[in-house]
């Protein structure tokens, strides 16, 4: 089986009625390009930054915190832009604080996953951020590269980090420094507020990503890491369901590339549901790629699309539930 994937690598990714979809890869460093390369991704989706970040040790510097500089940031993003040969290359800005500390030493939040991480924790370092957006604008002087901006919620942290990323280019541009001027910048959507006030971010921003792992983990105040409460983490609660539809009917209709990027994209059982809602841009780990092609090449959208509507009105989990398993019959 594996075997007849792999003659998928190079087969376009379109539905039986001939429209195309984009398959990307998330990848948590530039040594994962290769792998999705093989897999034939289009791109990458979301290069998860925070991982040259994490897990550097401190030791002879004292208790000063080890984070990559400016220049050694660049090269791993240029390296990762290199290999994928012209294919975009999605650079999501720093997604650390609270359970993800740079600082292990630093306090705890009581709910770490509602407190200063991500975009909010980027915005009260401001140096560090400025240092990160220059690293990926430099980057961006040698391939195709998109900006991916974690955790928004709020008008105005819309509007500091698109002033940030201005501020950035001013700097690179009195100091002399290629960057590509017609960047692009997008938000994730995986807080439900950003996606019950979509026109706020289709407004500022050039595409979208919906991130389901934290929509679900937020829509359903569910800790995605709590194995106590994992048998309520549900992807077809229907309240999840509609969150994500209407991003990407929203989303679309402005006109903006709307992805999803978090576990859903990988899982061949809602491929169909996903392509029924709309969605023509998946990205996810190298290793689900190929079987997600296959799920999209054996799928007839007129069918698929009139039978998601329907899942989409019902309001009873064994009606969806059962609902999705019979798209993957179809
Ligand atoms: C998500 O939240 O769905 C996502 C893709 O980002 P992460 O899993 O890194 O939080
Ligand atoms: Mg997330």
């Amino acid at each position: 089986a594996r075997k007849r994937l792999l003659k998928l690598k190079k087969t376009p990714a379109v539905t039986k009625d001939g429209t195309p979809i984009t398959l990307l890869a998330n990848i948590e460093l530039p040594d994962d390009c290769p792998a999705a390369l093989e897999a034939g991704a289009n791109g990458v989706g979301l290069f998860r930054s925070e991982f040259l970040f994490m897990g550097r040790s401190a030791s002879g510097l004292g208790n000063a915190l080890r984070v990559p500089g400016e220049d050694e940031q660049f090269e791993q993003y240029r390296k990762a832009v290199v290999a994928m040969k012209g294919r975009p290359v999605t650079i999501r800005t720093l997604d650390v604080g609270a359970d993800k500390p740079l600082d292990p030493t630093e306090h705890t939040a009581l709910n770490p996953a509602l407190g200063l991480r991500a975009i909010r924790y980027c915005l009260a370092e401001p140096q560090l951020f400025l240092t990160q957006l220059r690293a990926i604008l430099r980057a961006s002087a040698f391939g195709k590269v998109r900006i991916l901006i974690p955790m928004l919620a709020h008008a105005f942290e819309i509007d500091q980090t698109l002033s940030m990323i201005e501020q950035a280019k001013l700097q690179l541009r009195e100091e002399g420094i290629k960057y590509d001027p017609g960047v692009e910048v997008g938000a994730m959507i995986e807080i439900p507020a950003a996606a019950l006030a979509l026109p706020m971010f289709v407004k500022r921003m050039h595409f979208l990503s919906i991130g389901t792992n934290d929509l679900i983990q937020y829509t359903l105040a569910i800790d995605r890491v709590d194995y106590e409460v994992a048998h309520l983490y549900n992807p077809l609660h229907p309240a999840v369901l509609g969150l994500i539809a209407s991003t990407i009917a929203t989303g679309q209709k402005a006109g903006l590339d709307v992805a999803v990027c978090g576990e859903m994209a990988g899982d061949t059982k809602l491929t169909r549901l996903l392509l029924g809602m709309g969605l023509r841009e998946f990205s996810m780990h190298p290793a689900q790629l190929l079987s997600v092609k296959q799920e999209i090449l054996n799928s007839d959208l007129a069918t698929i699309t009139s039978r998601t509507r329907r899942i989409l009105r019902s309001i009873e989990p064994n009606e969806i539930a059962t609902a999705v398993e019979q798209l993957q019959s179809l």
